[in-house]
């Protein structure tokens, strides 16, 4: 039976969400306080020019070909994808290093500027290879409660996961020229950290640049997530855009509706808060309502959102969200 589904936020997430409960024909309403869709994923237009707001480069595309296959559609009709190669040229100290998709070109690449270190290479892909098996899917598992992480799956990838160390000491332990750590650590710099406190896990997003490869989209990011919202639309889904959600109201720990900035409520059976977690929690619950402890929340310095990218409530169920601190 259809629902109403109200989700907050235009950008990727919201979309993809919107695009896989329209496709199921739900009645699906996207809140968005910007004028434009993307969120950080946004297209700027100056003098002419385009400009990508946010991400300039697409990793793993298989995701989102499997997400437009849900949906029925081929992701070839909406989007052109460039595969780079060289991956990117990095300029580090006396050196200008330009890995590639291509196994074999990486090698003469790292034999030309570290000789010897090829083979380290190698043991790096394998054993990264082996963690990505074990990491992706719990990608794709909603980490509700603390009891999630004792599911089976959670507990086999654990000795995989090189918890308890740093990226830049997992790295040391196959490559010994400190340059080569920083060429498979610099992508830290997209969360706003170092190596030296990113946790050790991370090395499986170089591996994926190395394996999957990297891919521009012709026209730019933007025209992903203007892809999206043209079958959210096709699909039947309204995205009401400059409308600022001020409150999420709530009866007995469950969502019941939303106040929009212009004082108008809105009900409906399904809410998916896709606006950043922190700012959610701390600005559109009333104190009393937050479903965490606000307090806890604050002293919390970065927050990964790898178990509950989506933060989803159930009407009637309370807050379903889990978060962990690499910081404490
Ligand atoms: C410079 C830069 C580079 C990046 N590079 C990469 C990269 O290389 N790889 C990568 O994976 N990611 C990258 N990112 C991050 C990527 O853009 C985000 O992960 C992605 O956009 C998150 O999507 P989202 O839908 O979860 O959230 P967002 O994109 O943040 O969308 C949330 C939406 O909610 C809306 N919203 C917020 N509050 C309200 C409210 N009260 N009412 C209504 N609407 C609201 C916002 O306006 C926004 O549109 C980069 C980001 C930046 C800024």
């Amino acid at each position: 039976m259809s629902k109403k589904i109200v989700i907050i936020g235009a950008g990727p997430g919201g979309l993809a969400t919107a695009m896989q409960l329209t496709e199921q024909g739900h009645d699906v309403h996207i809140y968005e306080k910007a004028s434009e869709i993307g969120g950080r994923t946004a297209l700027l237009k100056q003098d002419g020019f385009s400009f990508d707001l946010g991400p300039t480069a697409l990793n793993m595309p298989n995701v989102l070909t499997a997400l437009f296959a849900d949906c029925n559609r081929n992701i070839q009709d909406y989007i052109k994808l460039v595969s780079l190669d060289p991956l990117y040229s990095l300029y580090i100290e006396d050196i200008i290093f330009s890995p590639s998709s291509n196994r074999d070109k990486t090698k003469n690449e790292i034999a030309r500027f570290f000789p010897g270190e090829e083979e380290h290479y190698d043991r790096f892909m394998h054993d990264n290879a082996k963690k990505m098996i074990y990491l992706l899917p719990l990608w794709q598992e909603p980490f509700t409660s603390l009891w999630s992480i004792f599911r089976m799956r959670t507990l086999r990838a654990l000795p995989s996961l090189t918890l308890g160390n740093h990226l830049i000491d997992e790295l040391a332990k196959y490559f010994e020229d400190k340059r080569l750590r920083l060429a498979f650590s610099f992508e830290t710099k997209f969360l706003g950290m170092s190596p030296w406190e990113t946790p050790g896990a991370f090395s499986v997003i170089p591996f994926a640049e190395h394996y999957f490869g990297i891919f521009h989209i012709v026209g730019g990011i933007n025209r992903l997530t203007q892809a999206m919202s043209e079958i959210v639309q096709e699909n039947g889904g309204k995205i009401h855009l400059n409308q600022q959600v001020q409150q999420i109201n709530t009866a007995s720990k469950t969502i019941t509706s939303i106040t929009l900035e212009n004082g108008e409520l809105v009900e409906g059976d399904y809410f998916f808060l896709n606006a950043d977690y922190a700012y959610t929690m701390s600005h559109l619950f009333s104190n009393t309502k937050a479903p965490v402890n606000l307090k806890k929340l604050n002293q919390k310095k970065i927050f990964l959102f790898w178990f509950c990218h989506v933060s989803r409530f159930r009407h009637n169920a309370s807050s379903k969200c889990s978060y962990r601190s690499i910081s404490e």
